[in-house]
């Protein structure tokens, strides 16, 4: 039993007790309420989807994310979701991918193959538990579509995101990943995950999928904060 995994557990424990001394507020706004309060969620609900255009291997990939306007609350309520354990956020977060996915549908109405980018080993033994998967268990579909929560996996470990550099990032992650679902050759894929920053995740999942025959849509992403310096709470190569 590692040091870490008493540490997670031990955490766990003290945000449950939290919970319990202090009312549940809302992540964005301290209102009561259980992760985000209704005026919040019609607040960002009531912004259309965000469509960009992402770069990989040389072609034009549609990325859907959350308004830029919103983007850092959205970015809070995922490190609520993930590292705080504030596990009513699933439910906000489950409606926003669930209008990423329908505006990725909606320009590519086949059966759609959904495949979320793989939590390392080091994340899930951190968490205990793998915070995508679960929100993705809550999402709506669009019609047709099909979830391959284990169509990407790690071919070896990496090394923690934080503090790497664009470029570092970029060579941390080649080749890291492989698909080994026959089902999703030839197939149109979306890639889904929580927080894009430098687009280095996506680029190793985009690459494995693509070298599987898949032929990747587009990307759904639950905020994107292109730029920006990693904070703790943000993706940890997980
Ligand atoms: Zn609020």
């Amino acid at each position: 039993m590692g040091s870490s995994r008493v540490r997670a557990a031990l955490g766990r424990l003290a945000r449950e007790w939290a919970s319990v001394v202090y009312p549940e507020e809302c992540i964005l706004c301290a209102a009561p309420a259980a992760a985000v309060c209704s005026p919040c969620r019609m607040r960002l609900s009531a912004l259309p989807v965000r469509c960009e255009t992402m770069q990989v291997r040389g072609f034009s990939l549609p990325l859907y994310s959350c308004d830029p306007s919103v983007a850092d609350d959205v970015r809070r309520i995922v490190a609520a979701y993930k590292d705080r354990q504030v596990r009513a956020a699933v439910t906000p977060l489950a409606g926003m991918l669930s209008r990423g996915l329908a505006a990725a549908w909606a320009q590519h109405p086949q059966r759609l193959r959904v495949v979320p980018v793989p939590p390392t080993r080091r994340a899930v033994r951190r968490r205990g538990y793998v915070p995508l998967c679960d929100v993705l268990r809550r999402t709506a579909y669009p019609p047709g579509a099909t979830v391959h929560l284990n169509g990407l996996s790690w071919t070896r470990a990496v090394a923690d995101q934080r503090g790497l550099d664009r470029n570092r990032r970029a060579d941390n992650l080649r080749g890291a990943m492989v698909c080994r679902d026959p089902d999703l050759a030839g197939a149109p894929v979306v890639v889904v995950d929580d927080v894009v920053t430098t687009g280095a995740t996506i680029h190793a999942a985009t690459e494995a999928l693509l070298s599987a025959a898949a032929v990747v849509t587009g990307v759904v992403a639950l905020t994107h904060i292109p730029g920006r310096r990693q904070v703790a709470s943000e993706r940890q190569s997980g």
